[in-house]
């Protein structure tokens, strides 16, 4: 029963469809199931931040009387014969970094490869020195813009990864930071720790650089990160000429021993090994599935945490080798899915034509998600919507694929399945309106059409115009 206070409840009422994502993970023929709910006058209700109907006017009327509560202390939202979406998730994402690279990318339109930039001291290094350089307030005001713009584009939940710093102070005030602009909100900001995302100068010029870099990470930033207690997961770049499988298995290994969910960097330019690792570290733990059941309970519950054990995903995951694939298949089977999180927004801004064979993950049952990888040498984009467009064109997902790959599959491979990623009762109400009647016309779009409304635990936190 309730005592009906304006504000507790809002009624998101007129849209044309509602893809509620309902159901839990999505892999193989289930991937493209949007769960979408048409007609006239479709609402989705929600109540002190979390989902309670969705439906027609009169089912979810019915239902919002059921529990006892008055019609009156909901706010209205019109969505005006628009779509409804769960918030779109962004699983993997370099948000706080300072300085662009549009120079690299001139380089590269000559030629260079992305190794040969590294070599050079250029690339990334460029980046952690811009980085190193910042001061707190400038991080902050660039990762807030972003996270405006991401907003805009009808994102709600972002993972962050550290990785800039490469240096036990610096990775920490990085996923300190990343935590500040998730508690200042209204997108939720979950931090990963990237310590070996590349080695630094300070490492390189002696002849066991890499190795004494990995000693680093896990013998120094690791256990100051686990102190911190910020970050959810620990990701390693595995890829021939960075870190190795061996190298990224042991700190995955120590991070998973931490404590730490883990996820990797697998395969993005040449086959590593990586999709391998992946699934023999899913395998090989405990965990629960990745693939929650739908619906439940609060944040941070026992089933969150769960499924942050084992191996949440690999991602890129570009140039994956036969046997990498048939490992991430027999994982997914297995019921220890680890989420191939692809960047087609990178491949495309490379300009490498060569994008990961999202058709064939599918084909083999594991599931897949797609992400910006907003970064600064890569893929400078913030709109998840211009990902989608662009897993359309270039790998040949169907526009239901996308949006699963964008919601559900990208809350569960942030552990956060359970509780974000799909419009069920009981669930967090993260929504977007858009100004579109279906959820073909969102990809279809080259544009990427700015969200209308979106919808933050039940509150409202943007409108257009
Ligand atoms: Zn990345």
């Amino acid at each position: 029963m309730s005592g009906g206070t304006a504000g507790r409840g809002l009624l998101v009422e007129g849209a044309a469809a509602v893809a509620t994502l309902a159901g839990g993970l999505r892999r193989g023929a289930s991937q493209g199931e949007a769960a979408v709910l048409s007609g006239e006058a479709l609402c989705v209700a929600a109540w002190e931040g979390r989902i309670l109907a969705a439906g027609t006017q009169a089912e979810v009327h019915r239902q919002i009387e059921a529990e006892g509560h008055s019609l009156d202390s909901f706010e209205r939202l019109d969505a005006r014969g628009g779509l409804v979406t769960p918030g779109l998730v962004d699983a993997h994402t370099h948000l706080l970094f300072a300085g662009t690279r549009e120079a690299e990318w001139q380089m590269r339109a000559r030629g260079a490869g992305y190794l040969e930039i590294l070599a050079a001291g250029g690339g990334i290094l460029s980046t952690v020195a811009a980085t190193r350089a910042a001061s707190d307030d400038e991080l902050l005001e660039g990762g807030r813009a972003r996270l405006a713009k991401m907003l805009a584009n009808g994102t709600t939940t972002v993972e962050a990864k550290s990785g800039y710093a490469l240096d036990v102070a610096g990775e920490l005030r990085l996923l300190a930071l990343a935590d500040r602009l998730g508690r200042e909100g209204p997108i939720e900001v979950v931090p990963t720790f990237l310590g070996a995302h590349a080695v630094p100068a300070e490492f390189r010029g002696r002849p066991d650089g890499t190795e004494a870099y990995v000693a680093h990470v896990i013998g120094e930033q690791l256990p100051a990160v686990i102190r911190q207690g910020i970050a959810r997961s620990c990701d390693v770049f595995c890829e021939s000429g960075v870190f190795d499988a061996a190298q990224s298995r042991r700190i995955l290994a120590a991070a998973s021993r931490s404590g730490l969910a883990v996820r990797l960097h697998a395969d993005e330019l040449a086959p590593s090994g990586g999709a391998e690792l992946a699934a023999q570290l899913a395998l090989a733990s405990g965990a629960e599935p990745a693939a929650p059941p739908a619906a439940a309970s609060a944040a941070a519950s026992g089933a969150e945490r769960g499924a942050e054990r084992g191996c949440l995903s690999a991602d890129h995951l570009a140039a994956p080798s036969d046997a990498g694939v048939a490992a991430l298949a027999r994982a997914a089977e297995a019921g220890r899915p680890v989420i191939a999180t692809l960047l087609p927004a990178t491949s495309w801004f490379l300009g490498k034509h060569r994008f990961a064979p999202a058709r064939r993950f599918i084909d083999a049952g594991i599931p897949v998600a797609i992400a910006t990888d907003l970064n600064p040498g890569t893929s400078p984009t913030l709109s998840l919507p211009l990902v989608m467009s662009i897993a359309c064109i270039e790998m040949g997902l169907t526009p239901g694929e996308a949006l699963a790959a964008v919601t559900i599959n990208a809350a569960c491979a942030l552990g956060l399945g359970a509780r974000i990623g799909s419009i069920e009762p009981g669930k967090q109400a993260d929504l977007v309106v858009w100004d579109l009647p279906t959820i073909e016309q969102l990809p279809y779009w080259l544009s990427a059409p700015p969200a209308r409304s979106v919808v933050k635990r039940g509150r409202r936190v943007f409108e257009r115009g």
